[in-house]
């Protein structure tokens, strides 16, 4: 801020504060796309909230609706902001805005005024609520420059760069147990806001192969990465492996992030973590992800269900061949589907599933998609249809990790 901003002769900075509105009479004037804006944060006060206005947008008419906000349906009129503790002057008539700011001045009632700041008693900051914190800006009489700031805070509390926890206690986070992360399908940005939140917190992060390999080139140099893919012996046991180092670790005092592909409980075992935590007595959070089986095709254009055209969507794992005896799909009921079936690690057993969905019914012409390496740079779409599927994938040499969709949905569709 240069020296001259500051300083006018007549001082007249306003006071930031955070009003305790409960119960409180608060009064606005207006329901426009103002209104519109204002109301949830003071909706969230617990406010005894009057909206005075001859019409309102149908989004206020929702919040009326919803029994947040009383709306008297007729013009301002002298006297509304009688009991009143806080006063908004919302409308398009600046005449209106100017006699509510008068009463309000008045009757000692704070009032912001939305067409002319410097004509009301109070100024409405940027506001962010992330979680138990709100923040709010005054930009100095420019709110462009009060709402980029706003921004710049909100994004670095989102990514984790700044702090809303309690404050920390030496060492480790002081974030308690063990999260269990959905990281999303692969692109970094796909993760959500908690799951980054947490990430920028983690003591140690167990992570899987499918988890998004770019989030683990921004975590600190003090936070132990364990790659779960590179444990050793077996699938069964490198399981075991994973609960025995959540546990340890979280034992130990550190916040432990679990990061997983897509959702945790999409064919990603984060039931059983969860429970060996529980077992264990020790303090368990999961955070959903986008899951690859929706978020891989539908980047890819392919909808998972459709109007007119299909009404279900199943997702099934297809890790073991159809006649395999520890099998739990009842592939003949899925040759019978007429909507969209979602196949997950089906890359090696597609020939026959696909011969079990045509001998029981499956159109051989139904569309199918293959979304190799979605949401990564090296995607890959491929279409064909159920008939020549096994042939499609040796064609095209498809390799895992890669989401095949069967159905109409999957039809090719113009750019
Ligand atoms: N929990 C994960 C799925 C784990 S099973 C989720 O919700 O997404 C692993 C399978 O997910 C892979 O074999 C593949 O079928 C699919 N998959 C995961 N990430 C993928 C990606 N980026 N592109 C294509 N398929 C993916």
């Amino acid at each position: 801020m240069s020296a001259n901003e500051h300083s006018s002769a007549t001082v007249n900075d306003p006071y930031l504060a955070g009003l305790r509105l409960a119960g409180r009479r608060v009064v606005v004037v207006g329901g426009g796309a103002v209104a519109q804006r204002r109301l949830p944060p003071l909706v969230r006060t617990g406010a005894e909230l009057v909206l005075v206005a001859p019409e309102v947008t149908p989004t206020v008419e929702g919040l009326v609706g919803s029994g947040d906000v009383r709306w008297e349906r007729r013009p301002y009129a002298s006297g509304d902001l009688d009991d009143a503790w806080y006063a908004l002057a919302l409308t398009d008539d600046p005449l209106v805005n100017a006699r509510v700011a008068a009463d309000a001045e008045q009757a000692r009632v704070f009032c912001v005024r939305a067409d002319l700041a410097a004509g009301g008693t109070a100024v409405t900051p940027a506001l962010a609520v992330e979680g138990p914190v709100t923040v709010g800006v005054l930009g100095g009489g420019d709110p462009q420059r009060a709402a980029a700031v706003r921004d710049g805070v909100q994004a670095a509390i989102r990514d984790g760069r700044l702090d809303t926890l309690p404050r920390r206690r030496a060492p480790g986070s002081g974030l308690p147990g063990v999260a269990i992360v959905g990281g999303g399908p692969g692109d970094p940005d796909l993760i959500s806001v908690r799951g980054r939140r947490l990430l920028a917190h983690a003591d140690v992060v167990v992570a899987d192969r499918l988890a998004p390999q770019d989030l683990l080139t921004e975590l600190g140099p003090d936070v132990e990465v364990v790659d779960a893919a590179k444990l050793p012996r077996g699938r069964a046991m490198a399981q075991a492996t994973i609960h025995e180092v959540l546990l340890d670790r979280a034992r130990a005092g550190k916040f432990v992030v679990r990061l997983k592909g897509g959702d945790p409980f999409v064919f990603g075992r984060g039931s059983e973590e969860v429970d060996a935590c529980v077992a264990a007595g020790i303090p368990v959070t999961v955070v959903p992800g986008i899951t690859s089986a929706i978020a891989v095709p539908g980047l890819a254009g392919i909808p998972l269900t459709e109007r007119g055209i299909s009404h279900e969507a199943v997702i099934v794992s297809g890790h073991l061949a159809p006649g395999d005896p520890g099998s739990l799909v009842d592939w003949p009921a899925l040759g019978r589907l007429r909507g969209t079936l979602v196949l997950l690690m089906a890359v090696d057993q597609l020939p026959g599933i696909a011969s079990v969905l045509l001998a029981n019914g499956r159109d051989p012409d139904t569309p199918l998609a293959v979304v190799e390496n979605g949401t990564l740079p090296a995607e890959r779409v491929i279409t064909g249809t159920l008939g020549t599927a096994a042939e499609t994938l040796r064609r095209e040499n498809v390799r895992p990790p890669a989401v095949v969709v069967v159905g109409d949905v999957a039809r090719p569709r113009l750019p």
